[in-house]
């Protein structure tokens, strides 16, 4: 069986349910909508053959569909995550509607990830259609918030990913399609600077300077980057004092930290943990901690890849790997030690751009090659 060729012959109806599923708006937070989405899917993964259930949340309903698990499935179910919200409001598509245009499927939220909700409940179809043996069965979650940082959904993508030996994210890829091994973690901090307020003309020796001591500070922070290592310390937001001619009794600042490993940031947590004020008579008051950590390209993960490279190789494609800074869902079922292989989606770009597009020929071997990894 010519999985792609199967494929290709589907193209107009894939196109089709593509369209219905971009013009289906579900803005992120948006707790209607994005459960009015899972409401919609559920009757589709239902008709592809697989168990569903609408989990509650806070920012909306999560769609959880189980295939395989009744069949005689010789391993433990493997994940497949995705999300169900996008960065774009309601009427995006006004101005940017789904279009069809040099071999791109264009539209709001295609990218990120529209099209690869499509290709799930395609391959499930497929797999009944052509009577296919079921070798590894699968949970399939589709979360609800995953752009506002997942805060409703993280604990249930962790309680789901337990329950499975390898994750597939299905975030777009990087650049011509490679698939991610890697993903920085993040470390968000919250730094006030309290001083003390003086006359600056009157008895200005008086005061102690949140500002200057905030100058200090950053200088100290920024110079805990390692761009070579791909550690990075950045001060994204100051402010502080109160008018021209008053020593600055307050000051804050806003810094974004991100690495490759829990090692990295092990260590420069500590360190920027235990800056200290430098400027008599001013205190520091620092928040926050680790955010996402990282998705390390771990011996377990790069097998993962490597077999998938290999499903793919078999269907004529190149599926390459490589490492993204910024985080996903995927950077959790890592951290729990759970084999992750992300950005599986279809191959485009414009992710939260006006450009937003996906290649409608990579559409038939991304089926394909989700229905590999049920069939082996
Ligand atoms: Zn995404």
């Amino acid at each position: 069986m010519n999985l792609v060729a199967y494929f290709q012959a589907r193209q107009a109806a894939l196109l089709q349910d593509l369209r219905a599923l971009v013009e289906f708006e579900s803005p992120t937070l948006d707790a209607v909508r994005t459960s009015a989405l899972a409401e919609w899917l559920r009757p589709r993964f239902a008709a592809a053959g697989a168990t569903v259930q609408l989990v509650p949340g806070e920012n909306g309903a999560s769609l959880l569909a189980e295939f395989g698990t009744d069949a005689a499935a010789e391993s433990s179910p493997m994940m497949w995550l995705g999300h169900l919200d996008t960065v774009w409001p309601v009427g995006t598509l006004s101005r940017m509607p789904f279009r069809c245009e040099n071999e791109c499927a264009f539209g709001p939220g295609i990218f990120d990830m529209k099209s690869s909700i499509v290709l799930m409940w395609e391959a499930l179809a497929a797999v009944c259609a052509l009577q296919l043996p079921v070798r590894r069965p699968v949970r399939i979650l589709l979360t609800c918030d995953e752009e506002t940082g997942s805060a409703s959904s993280r604990a249930l993508v962790e309680r789901e990913a337990r329950r499975c030996d390898r994750v597939y994210v299905f975030e777009p890829p990087l650049p011509g399609g490679a698939a991610k091994t890697q993903r920085k973690g993040i470390a968000n901090y919250d730094l006030l600077v309290h001083g003390v307020e003086a006359h600056a003309g009157l008895e200005p020796e008086n005061g102690a300077s949140a500002v200057l001591e905030l100058a200090r500070q950053i200088e100290q922070l920024h110079a805990l980057n390692d761009y070579a290592a791909g550690l990075t310390v950045n001060v994204g937001v100051i402010s502080g004092g109160s008018g021209r001619n008053v020593v600055a009794g307050q000051a804050r600042a806003e810094i974004d930290v991100r690495f490759w490993t829990m090692a990295q940031a092990t260590r420069v947590m500590a360190q920027i943990e235990r800056l200290g004020a430098t400027v008599p008579g001013t205190r520091l008051a620092l928040t926050g901690g680790l955010d996402r950590p990282p998705l390390e390209r771990t011996p377990q993960s790069a097998g993962l890849y490597e077999q998938t490279r290999q499903l793919a190789a078999d269907l004529g494609f190149v599926l390459a790997e490589g490492a993204a800074g910024g985080g996903s869902d995927g950077n959790f079922t890592s951290a729990l030690g759970i084999p992750t292989l992300d950005g599986l989606g279809v191959a485009g770009a414009g992710a939260h751009a006006t450009h937003e597009h996906i290649l409608i020929a990579d559409l038939p071997r991304r089926a394909a090659l989700l229905v590999r990894l049920l069939t082996g």
